[in-house]
């Protein structure tokens, strides 16, 4: 189908009610695996990290690492869910190349945690999601495809693959259907999955780095008629970005809207999100939950968290995101929209670690919002993951504000922190952008351009002053913006007499 035949976003949402939902995987942040004592530094040698029971081989038996488990009630806990008194690990039976043992341990019809819910916001309006399950299973491997042009299995000569991750102990957090949102489920899914990534990261259990795999979203798309019964879901897979869960939706809703307007029909299956195109491909038709045979792990012994141990666990969970906004929100005398669109982008903790560190809010949100946003866009990474601190950030701006660089050499400096070439103060020495003030250093600049523009410079003595302003800009041309404005001003006014 030609991209020319699609209808457009207003025209769908006009039409058609879109229903969704999203199954969101936590990586945790444990030292150890979830069934053996591998370690799960990420980025480790291929298969330097692995153990017989990671790897499958007969005879190995797992044990569960307590602290994922305890992770996986803070998140319950952290999501308003209830936490079950018994429940079981089970056996998922499929095959993939990189899961040794050809079945995954997860979790099936006994979740740790059911029933929750966390609300995000979109524009100043809140919208409840449910939590329908969160439940711990582990990781699979990662395969690497060689030889092709885009690293996919199509094309490649062959297949490397890379244990280190299978083991790792993973959360799978899934949401209840969400019906309703007309056409904000796009922006609300994102809202979503920014706040639960705020809560995960609030709990200190992952550094849920999205583009690392740390943090990965499957989401569930559909659409209907109104008032008709709902349509049949599609399930979009690698969704790696927060921008990719909005546009995710967005794509997903078009789609089906143009197969549904043709005729046809939208067949259960899994997609494939392509982050560089922002469309997604068909992959598998999706199975049943029976096709892959759960049944009750019997390496493993049945959970039972202890009501006193759960209860102490709820007693010392952090301050919730939601609440830590209103109250910074409130100290930083910000509204409700400036306060959204902060936390939609992402850097609530940088902005106030930014100030922690003595810089006041709104320089804070000058450079978070401003050039880091910009450049953590086109580097496709998110702010939290450029090479650079808000103690860093702090220290830049206090250049600024003590006079020592202007805000077009303040922009230098930071281009400086963000190559690797160290602290504020050493990019400032390194690179000599320290803003001359010193009336002497400045004189013979002035001096040329007064005899560059003698026709300015009659306009001055005429009494033009503002006229003073093109002579300005030269001289800080000729010293590449490193001159003090005031500085150069006081001087021309002082040799022309006005
Ligand atoms: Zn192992």
């Amino acid at each position: 189908m030609s991209v020319s035949t699609l209808p457009t976003y207003d025209d769908v949402v006009a039409r058609y009610e879109p229903v969704i939902g999203l199954e969101t995987h936590v990586e945790l942040g444990t030292r150890t695996k979830m069934f053996c004592g591998c370690r799960t530094e990420f980025g480790a040698e291929p298969n330097t990290q692995v153990c017989p029971v990671c790897l499958g081989l007969p005879g190995s038996l797992p044990v569960a690492n307590k602290a994922a488990i305890e992770a996986t009630i803070r998140i319950g806990l952290a999501l308003n869910c209830s936490i079950a008194e018994w429940c079981r690990f089970a056996r998922k039976n499929y095959f993939y190349p990189d899961m040794p043992k050809n079945y995954q341990i997860s979790q099936y019809d006994e979740p740790l945690c059911i029933d929750g819910h966390l609300d995000a916001m979109v524009d100043g309006q809140e919208y409840r999601i449910g939590i329908e399950r969160v439940h711990l299973e582990e990781d699979t491997g990662k395969s690497l495809h060689v030889g092709g042009a885009t690293g996919r299995i199509h094309g490649a000569t062959h297949s490397l693959v890379d244990f280190n991750r299978a083991g790792i102990p993973l959360v799978e957090i899934v949401t209840k259907p969400v019906p309703g949102l007309g056409a904000r489920a796009p922006e609300v899914a994102k809202a979503y999955v920014t706040e639960l990534r705020s809560v995960v990261r609030g709990l200190g259990v992952s550094d849920v780095r999205m583009e690392q795999g740390s943090m990965r979203c499957d989401v569930n798309t559909s659409i209907s008629l109104p008032g008709a019964e709902w349509g049949t879901r599609t399930e979009t897979k690698n969704v790696n970005s927060l921008r990719s869960v909005e546009r995710a939706v967005r794509s997903e809703m078009i789609r089906q809207a143009s197969v549904l307007d043709s005729g046809g029909r939208i067949i259960q299956e899994t997609r494939h999100f392509h982050e560089d195109t922002g469309v997604s491909t068909s992959g598998r038709s999706k199975e049943e939950a029976t096709d892959y045979r759960y049944f009750p792990e019997p390496d493993l012994a049945p959970l039972a968290p202890d009501a006193a141990w759960v209860a102490e666990l709820r007693a010392a969970l952090p301050e919730p995101p939601s609440v830590r906004r209103r109250r910074l929100q409130e100290a930083w005398g910000l509204t409700d929209h400036d306060m959204d669109s902060i936390a939609n982008a992402g850097p609530v903790e940088l902005i106030e670690a930014t100030i922690a560190a003595g810089t006041t809010s709104e320089a804070a949100r000058k450079w978070w919002l401003g050039g880091l946003a910009r450049r953590a866009n086109e580097s496709g990474v998110e702010l939290d993951s450029l090479p650079i601190t808000p103690a860093q950030v702090a220290s830049l701006q206090g250049l600024v504000d003590s006079g020592r660089i202007n805000d077009k050499l303040a922009r230098q400096v930071l281009e400086g922190v963000l190559a690797g070439e160290g602290e504020p103060e050493t990019v400032v020495a390194a690179r000599g952008l320290e803003v001359v003030s010193d009336t002497g250093a400045l004189g013979a600049a002035v001096d040329e351009a007064i005899a560059a523009n003698p026709d300015v410079a009659q306009k001055i003595r005429d009494g033009k002053v503002a006229a003073a302003g093109a002579l300005v800009g030269a001289v800080m041309k000729s010293t590449k913006g490193q001159a003090d404005a005031k500085t150069v001003r006081d001087l021309i006014l002082e040799r022309l007499g006005s």
